[in-house]
């Protein structure tokens, strides 16, 4: 890994790479705490030229073919596995995530969003141009909405940056787009494989936090859409900013994913599935497979094994490559999960049947936790907690199952488990979540699309409906 002193912290602005002219937030190693250098955040007047600049390249950018369009995006793609160690590398340091589990997931993954638009934006269908009305032709158009304003999360950085950019700019759209303040390291490397491959002002990278940056820019007047992922809170306060330019949003905001497991689903299966994604990035996901509704037949099985399970999981360990989880991204996370683990624990009918607690090491790493007992109305069911604790709620049947995971403020993702495909598809007709993974969780090809209902927003990422979201329909219609 490169020195602090050699990691790249200015902002994209234009096409030049600029200093922040704001105050400067440390950027802290979520494995030490210790801080690994700080980066000056975008001022008022920097968010003033990366809008004027976007808006500029729109112009031409919006004009480009989706051919010219698919090239500039391979060329992302291309230039992203080049780099992949040395991003894999920074999202690593910022994130305390272990470094294999980046290389594998996160790098491929990047790059495959970009290919996957290239290919997209090239093949995209709608309705037969004709003469609906006699005497004129209708044919209906996709055309780019100006300058997207994106705001991502700390959870998957630079994942996060490339279901962003990708169909906004497949779709002819410019950007600015900012980072979570807490890590913005890959993203700002990200800057400088985006400048040599687009004209300049097609895309912008600001850095700072929410109040300060996130939220001017989200008003903008310069600005046509707002997209963000991030918490419901947040998300209500981009509504509240957007309302008065009535502005496009586009919302991923939390989630509390159901698993439901019936009496007659292969065990080692399940446990294998929660074991990897009720824990992967020590559950900063919102898909995570944190809530899980297990059939009476089943359920002390099911808590026995995944005990062990757990309990096996590495963290921590001096030799990052045999690690499966790191540490939460800040103190503050990692005291908000020991504080909903703690509210748990108050209640007589809950039990950590393994973890619970804060480790004494350094850095903020919080123990994989399994929580028995829960009902399906505590606080620790129905809030995400985005942190490695998952709970397990025994259910009377599948019918029950699917009323509790139902009745949630959230609908982003969820699973159900069992070797009967027919109950399997009738559980998933009826939940309401975005998406529904039969014996498997967590599964996201960029071809299909990932996105929520209820409060956990709307917008889909990935797909072609991402593609449709970055874009207005128009109608022209000719007089012969
Ligand atoms: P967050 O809402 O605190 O921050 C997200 C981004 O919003 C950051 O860049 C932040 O600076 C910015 N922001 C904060 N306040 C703002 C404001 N008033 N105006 C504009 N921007 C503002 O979220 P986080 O803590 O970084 O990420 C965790 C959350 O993200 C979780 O709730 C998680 O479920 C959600 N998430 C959702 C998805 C999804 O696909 N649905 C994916 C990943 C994360």
């Amino acid at each position: 890994m490169s020195p602090a002193s050699e990691l790249e912290t200015r902002l994209l602005i234009d096409g030049e790479r600029v200093a922040g002219e704001g105050p400067r937030e440390a950027i802290i190693n979520p494995r030490t705490g210790e801080p690994i250098l700080s980066v000056a955040e975008a001022s008022i007047e920097q968010l003033d030229a990366a809008v004027a600049a976007a808006r500029s390249a729109f112009k031409s950018w919006s004009k480009t073919s989706p051919l010219q369009r698919a090239s500039a995006l391979l060329a992302i793609a291309d230039a992203i596995e080049a780099e992949g160690e040395s991003l894999a590398q920074r999202e690593s340091l910022n994130c305390g995530k272990p470094l294999h589990l980046v290389r594998r997931d996160e790098i491929p993954a990047a790059a495959d969003v970009f290919r996957f638009f290239a290919g997209a934006v090239r093949n995209q269908y709608g309705p037969v141009a004709g003469e609906y009305l006699p005497g004129y032709t209708s044919m209906v158009r996709r055309d780019p909405l100006g300058v997207i304003g994106s705001i991502a999360p700390w959870n998957y950085p630079l994942m996060m940056a490339a279901w962003k950019l990708a169909p906004a700019l497949a779709a002819g759209n410019t950007l600015v787009f900012k980072p979570s303040e807490q890590t913005p390291l890959t993203t700002l490397a990200l800057a400088g494989l985006l400048a040599e491959r687009l004209p300049r002002g097609v895309v912008n990278i600001l850095t700072g936090r929410g109040d300060s940056i996130g939220s001017p820019l989200v008003a903008h007047r310069g600005i046509r859409m707002a997209s963000l992922t991030g918490d419901i809170t947040t998300g209500q306060k981009v509504l509240q900013a957007a309302v008065r330019t009535v502005k496009r949003t586009h919302l991923e905001l939390g989630g509390k994913a159901p698993v439901i497991v019936l009496n007659d689903a292969d065990l080692q299966q399940v446990v294998e599935g929660i074991r990897t994604y009720g824990y992967y990035n020590a559950g900063q996901d919102c898909t995570a497979a944190c809530q899980v509704f297990a059939e009476q037949g089943i359920h002390d099985q099911l808590v026995s094994a995944l005990a062990d399970a757990v309990s096996s999981l590495r963290y921590g360990q001096d030799d990052d490559s045999r690690n499966e989880l790191g540490p939460l991204i800040s103190e503050r996370q990692r005291n908000s999960v020991a504080s909903f683990v703690e509210r748990a624990l108050e209640q007589d009918h809950i039990e950590a049947v393994c973890g619970g607690a804060i480790p004494a090491r350094p850095g903020f790493y919080y123990q994989p936790t399994l929580l028995v007992g829960a009902r399906h109305d505590d606080e620790i069911t129905q809030r995400e907690v985005f942190g490695p604790v998952v709970s397990i709620t025994r259910c009377e049947d599948a019918s029950q199952a699917l009323d509790w995971a139902n009745d949630s403020e959230y609908g982003l993702a969820s699973s159900v488990w069992t070797r009967d495909i027919g109950k399997a598809m009738a559980l998933s007709s009826q939940l309401q979540y975005g998406s529904t993974w039969i014996n498997s969780h967590f599964m996201l090809p960029s071809e299909m699309p990932h996105g929520g209902v209820k409060r956990s927003g709307y917008g889909k990422d990935l797909s072609v409906y991402s593609l449709d979201d970055y874009s207005a329909v128009r109608h022209i219609m000719v007089r012969h």
